[in-house]
């Protein structure tokens, strides 16, 4: 969070930062990977991270909110999240100083 690097702006004016800020995963560190996010606190995750999370926790990795039951039947795919996060990765692909924000493919 610390690091400061130049804006890079996309053709219509964005600060890629910002978007990529909205669309990291807060647990992986890196742009979300099929998204889904808990419909009671609008958090959103990677669907591995945040099941694996939910394996041991009941609690929002962000906000802390606890979810007795099954945390697991309160997150909603989201896909318009997805759709966003494949076009930022295409473009960080592309742009020097954003590929740490990639997964590495397997
Ligand atoms: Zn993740
Ligand atoms: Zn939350």
């Amino acid at each position: 969070m610390s690091s400061r690097r130049k804006p890079i702006l996309t053709s219509d004016g964005t600060q890629i930062a910002d978007v990529v800020s909205c669309l990291t995963c807060p647990i992986c560190h890196k742009l979300l990977t099929n998204p889904y996010t808990i419909q009671d606190c609008m958090h959103s995750f990677c669907y591995d991270c945040i099941t694996a999370h939910f394996e041991d926790s009941k609690q929002c990795p962000v906000c802390s909110e606890y979810y007795p039951g099954n945390p697991l039947s309160i997150l909603v795919k989201d896909s318009l999240l997805g759709s966003l996060s494949e076009k930022v990765k295409k473009t960080c692909s592309q742009v020097t100083g954003l590929e740490h924000l990639l997964q590495s493919e397997p």
